[in-house]
């Protein structure tokens, strides 16, 4: 994919819970669409917006699209929830009671990411930022999804920030038409 296309921003309007929930569906199918790359070399999707913005929401959404019929608790007080399902370790962070990043080495987070992996991490942080929770420790992003509240409802951007995160934006741009 050329430099040019990968930084590009995919937004799409969420009036809906439902819908916030289609994304999530959608980002499973890219997921298990590329399941052998994600075997290689992971996928790491940064979930960022504000508390109630429906990053939990979106991550339950595509845990029940892979075929997780168990409980998905928000891991504000856990930190990371891991599950198991479709051959895939995934692992949903939410940093939000850091105190300092270096807690994110001390925890031995750094595993937990890599080949074989999904992971989802919540934050608070504007677009393409990430500036204090975790940083510098927190593994690069492959994709970033900022949702934003609009009126009653929500705007998602998808931004990938390398060649892979771009092709499984691009997985659900085209399923999103
Ligand atoms: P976060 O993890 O970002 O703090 P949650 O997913 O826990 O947020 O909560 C999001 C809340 O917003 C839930 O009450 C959910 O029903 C609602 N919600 C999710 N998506 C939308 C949407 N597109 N429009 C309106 N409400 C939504
Ligand atoms: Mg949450």
């Amino acid at each position: 994919m050329p430099e040019s296309t990968q930084k590009e921003i995919l937004s799409l309007v969420l009036p809906d819970e439902a819908s916030t929930e289609s994304l999530g569906k959608r980002l499973a199918e890219a997921v298990l669409k590329h399941s052998k790359e994600i075997t290689d070399r992971g996928l790491n999707i940064r979930l960022q917006g504000t508390l109630g913005a429906g990053k939990t929401t979106l991550t339950r959404a595509l845990l029940r699209a892979l075929g997780f019929s168990g409980r998905v608790r928000s891991p504000t007080f856990t930190l990371v929830e891991t599950y198991s399902v479709q051959g895939l370790a995934i692992n949903h962070f939410d940093f939000y009671r850091f105190e300092s990043p270096e807690e994110f080495e001390e925890a031995g987070f750094r595993d937990l990411f890599g080949a074989g992996r999904l992971t989802l991490c919540e934050g608070t942080h504007p677009l393409c930022e990430w500036p204090d929770k975790a940083e510098p420790f927190l593994p690069p992003a492959d994709l970033l999804i900022h949702i934003d509240l609009k009126g009653d409802g929500r705007e998602a951007k998808l931004c990938p920030e390398n060649e892979w995160g771009g092709i499984v934006a691009k997985e659900v741009e085209e399923s999103w038409q």
